[in-house]
C-alpha cells in the first residue's frame, strides 16, 4: 500500500501524487495517508512528523519546526489559563531552530523534497513579497537546487540567509508590486524548463504548515478548542482545519473540532471582505502592518478552500487595524520575551479581541499560532546577508521577459536562449 493518495475534496476521485487540480472542478486536493495514527519520529526538524508528510525522504540539514509551550505572561495579561503557543522561528532556548523565521519554511522543506523525489530538473520559478522567497532561497542553498526568485524590490531587505553557497539562487527584481512580480512569474513559469510549486493548490505546501497543528496537538494531548493565525492566502487555516480532521481521526486527541480565528489586517483584508460581505478601501498593500499578509486572489470558494474551513470549523474572521496590531506585538514581546514579526502581532490582537467581546472563554484551550520570530535572537548568533540581486527589470519594459530568460541562462549557464 502506498503511504498517501491525493484526492479531490469534492467529488472524491483520487489524482495523482503531484496533481494541483481536478479535472472535474475547481477544487483543491487533498492528501489521504494510509496512517491513521501518527507517530512522531526522532528525525530532525519538520521531518518529526514526517508520517503525514508526503514525501518518502528527508532533507537533513537546516530544517526546524513548530515548538509548542504554555503561555504564562501573555496568557496572565489576558486573563487565560490554558494558551499555548505555537513558535516558529528562532528561538533556541525552546528549541525553536527556524532558522529563515517564519512558517514558509514548514512549505518549503517538503515542497523542495518532492521536487527531488520527482527528479525535478526544471528550475524552480518562485514570486514572493517576502518570508516565502527567503524560505525557498533557505532550502535551495542547502540542497543546491536551481531557483529563480521573483521580487518587488520594495521587499528585498526581506531576502537574507544565513547561508554562504547561494550559488544556486537567481533573484531578479521587479519595479513594481507583489502582483507585476507574479505575473512577471507566471509568464516565466510558463516556459520549457521552469517549474512552478502550486502555491495553496500544492499539498507539500499546506501539510508542512498543518505540523502547527500537528505539534500543538501531540505536545498538549488534545485538540484544542480554538486555533489563532494571521492570515493571507489563509493557506495556514485551511492547513489547520486539514491536520485536525486527521487527529480526529486518528481518534486519540478527543473529538472536538477547533474553531478556526483567522485574523487579517485592515484596510487589506480580502478574506474579512469576503466572509463579512462588506467592501474595503484603502491602499495596498502600502497601508499595512506587515505586508506578507496581502493576498488579493485567496482560495476563498474553491471547495476545500477558506469558506469551507470557517463553515467546518464554525470559525471567523477579525479585521485588525494597524495599531492594534502594534499595540498587541508589543505586549507579546514583553510578556514572552521573544521578538516576533509584525505578522503575528495580528493573530495576538485577533486573540484579545475574542477575549474582550466574549467569543472565547478564559478557560478554553487555544492555540496561538506565532508564524514567524525571533528574528533579532537569531541575529545574536548568526551573521544574516542580503541575497544578491542578479537582474532588476521594469514590469513596463516590453523585453523584459526576454532579459530575464537570458540572464537566467547566462546564470545557470544553459546556453538555450
Ligand atoms: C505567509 C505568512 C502568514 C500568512 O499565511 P497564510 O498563507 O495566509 O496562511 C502569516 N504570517 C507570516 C509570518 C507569514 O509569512
Amino acid at each position: 500500500m502506498s503511504k498517501y493518495v491525493v484526492k479531490c475534496t469534492k467529488c472524491g476521485d483520487v489524482q495523482e501524487p503531484y496533481a494541483l487540480h481536478c479535472p472535474n472542478d475547481d477544487s483543491l486536493l487533498r492528501t489521504e495517508y494510509s496512517k491513521k495514527q501518527i507517530e512522531p519520529t526522532d528525525m530532525p526538524g519538520i521531518w518529526r512528523y514526517i508520517d503525514w508528510l508526503p514525501v518518502n525522504g528527508i532533507i537533513e540539514e537546516g530544517s526546524g519546526r513548530p515548538v509548542t509551550y504554555k503561555s504564562e505572561g501573555f496568557a496572565k495579561e489576558l486573563g487565560l489559563q490554558e494558551l499555548y503557543i505555537t513558535f516558529n522561528g528562532y528561538w533556541p532556548e525552546k528549541g525553536a531552530f527556524i532558522r529563515t523565521c517564519s512558517f514558509k519554511d514548514l512549505e518549503s522543506f517538503p515542497t523542495m523534497q518532492r521536487l527531488i523525489e520527482r527528479n525535478e530538473e526544471r528550475i524552480l520559478v518562485v514570486a514572493s513579497a517576502g518570508n516565502t522567497a527567503r524560505a525557498f532561497a533557505h532550502v535551495a542553498s542547502i540542497t543546491g537546487r536551481k531557483l529563480l526568485l521573483i521580487v518587488p524590490e520594495k521587499s528585498m531587505h526581506r531576502l537574507w540567509t544565513i547561508n554562504d553557497d547561494t550559488s544556486s539562487i537567481c533573484t531578479v527584481t521587479v519595479k513594481g508590486d507583489y502582483y507585476q512580480a507574479i505575473a512577471m512569474a507566471e509568464k516565466i513559469a510558463a516556459k520549457d524548463g521552469f517549474v512552478s510549486e502550486g502555491g495553496a493548490r500544492n499539498v507539500a505546501r499546506r501539510d508542512g504548515m498543518a505540523t502547527v497543528m500537528l505539534d500543538a496537538v501531540l505536545t498538549t494531548g488534545s485538540l484544542p478548542h480554538h486555533y489563532f493565525q494571521a492570515v493571507g492566502s489563509g493557506t495556514g487555516g485551511i492547513s489547520a482545519w486539514e491536520a485536525s480532521m486527521r487527529l480526529l481521526e486518528d481518534g486519540r486527541f478527543g473529538n472536538n473540532m477547533p474553531r478556526l480565528h483567522l485574523a487579517q489586517n485592515m484596510p487589506c483584508a480580502p478574506l474579512y471582505s469576503l466572509w463579512t460581505g462588506t467592501e474595503l478601501t484603502g491602499h495596498c498593500p502600502e497601508e499595512m502592518h506587515d505586508d506578507v499578509l496581502y493576498n488579493r486572489k485567496p482560495p476563498y470558494s474553491a471547495p476545500g478552500g477558506v469558506k469551507d474551513a470557517l463553515d467546518d470549523t464554525n470559525g471567523l474572521i477579525y479585521g485588525i487595524t494597524n495599531k492594534e496590531a502594534e499595540d498587541a506585538q508589543k505586549l507579546f514581546e514583553e510578556t514572552e520575551g521573544i521578538d516576533i514579526l509584525p505578522a503575528p502581532g495580528v493573530a495576538c490582537a485577533a486573540l484579545i479581541k475574542a477575549v474582550e467581546t466574549g467569543e472565547i472563554n478564559t478557560g478554553d484551550s487555544i492555540v496561538l499560532n506565532i508564524t514567524g520570530g525571533g528574528q533579532k535572537r537569531l541575529e545574536e548568533d548568526f551573521t544574516t546577508k542580503k541575497l544578491d540581486v542578479t537582474l532588476t527589470v521594469s514590469p513596463n519594459d516590453p523585453d523584459s521577459e526576454k532579459k530575464i530568460l537570458e540572464k537566467v541562462s547566462e546564470f545557470f549557464n544553459l546556453g538555450v536562449y
